[in-house]
């Protein structure tokens, strides 16, 4: 059965994991542009960041059949400096007519600072201008919650965006409600042990359904695993659940969203 990993950052991930995602039955990712691990010294490093998302990495992928597509943004994390960020957004209007590119993301929230917030709302104003899609990072741990309620209240006061083109990612259990309540899309990021187990989605998926609902493995330069998607899988059909559902949650929903954008494909 083929799957989507709509969340993956692979610039950080070795050729042998998209050989292995390959075998899984991955022909699909999307690759939000995120933080490297350090901050970057100028705007120019972001420049050739996203040409690294948009040349080198569509065509690493290609070798194994997987479809790679992008987000473009400046993440939370580096957006602590407006001045900054502001700069690198300059950049992005120019890369957004590359096919691979679906919309923006991951913006959101990381310490639900001021400064986050503001670079945040404009990154939405961004995308409802140039009608692309949104993924957003919510905070973990314990600013989760709070954080999501900001990101939620901050695109409520922009009426034009339609939480139908919001995926709005990192869900828990007390998280994923709220979200899809409100009308959006919902992203379960898998971790081997920490935060969103694949036992812990299979339980979410058990509390609310399927409807506007995926899981991701969110692969980084951190501790994460590349094939959680397919492990997710594999849990969900030791305790009981139809293909149907299976394929829904790790194919079909990502598929319905992302086809939103009509640069969003399956195969080459
Ligand atoms: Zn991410």
């Amino acid at each position: 059965m083929p799957y989507i990993d709509p969340h993956i950052h692979m610039v950080s991930r070795t050729t042998d994991d998209y050989a292995r995602m390959a075998q899984a039955g991955c022909v699909a990712i999307t690759e939000p542009a995120f933080w490297a691990g350090y901050d970057r010294s100028s705007p120019k490093g972001f420049y050739d960041y996203f040409r690294q998302l948009t040349e080198y990495e569509p065509a690493r992928a290609a070798q194994f059949n997987i479809k790679h597509h992008c987000w473009l943004c400046i993440n939370p994390k580096e957006a602590e400096d407006p001045g900054f960020a502001r700069e690198v957004m300059t950049l992005i209007p120019e890369f957004l007519d590359r096919p691979n590119v679906l919309g923006i993301g991951e913006i959101g929230l990381n310490k639900n600072s001021r400064n986050e917030l503001a670079i945040f709302e404009e990154h939405l104003g961004l995308a409802q201008q140039l009608d692309q899609l949104i993924l957003i990072h919510t905070p973990h741990l314990e600013d989760k919650l709070k954080g999501t309620k900001l990101i939620i209240d901050a695109i409520k006061r922009n009426p034009k965006l339609d939480p139908g083109r919001i995926l709005i990612d990192h869900v828990e259990e007390h998280t994923a409600k709220l979200v899809l309540d409100n009308g959006f899309w919902a992203g379960m990021t898998l971790y081997p042990d920490t935060k969103c187990t694949p036992q812990r989605a299979a339980d979410i998926i058990e509390m609310y359904g399927t409807e506007r609902l995926w899981i991701n493995s969110a692969g980084d330069w951190g501790i994460s695993d590349p094939l959680s998607v397919p492990k997710c899988r594999v849990e969900m059909k030791r305790r009981g659940h139809t293909e149907e559902t299976i394929e829904t949650i790790s194919y079909r929903n990502p598929l319905t969203f992302l086809s939103q954008s009509s640069k969003f494909s399956t195969h080459g």
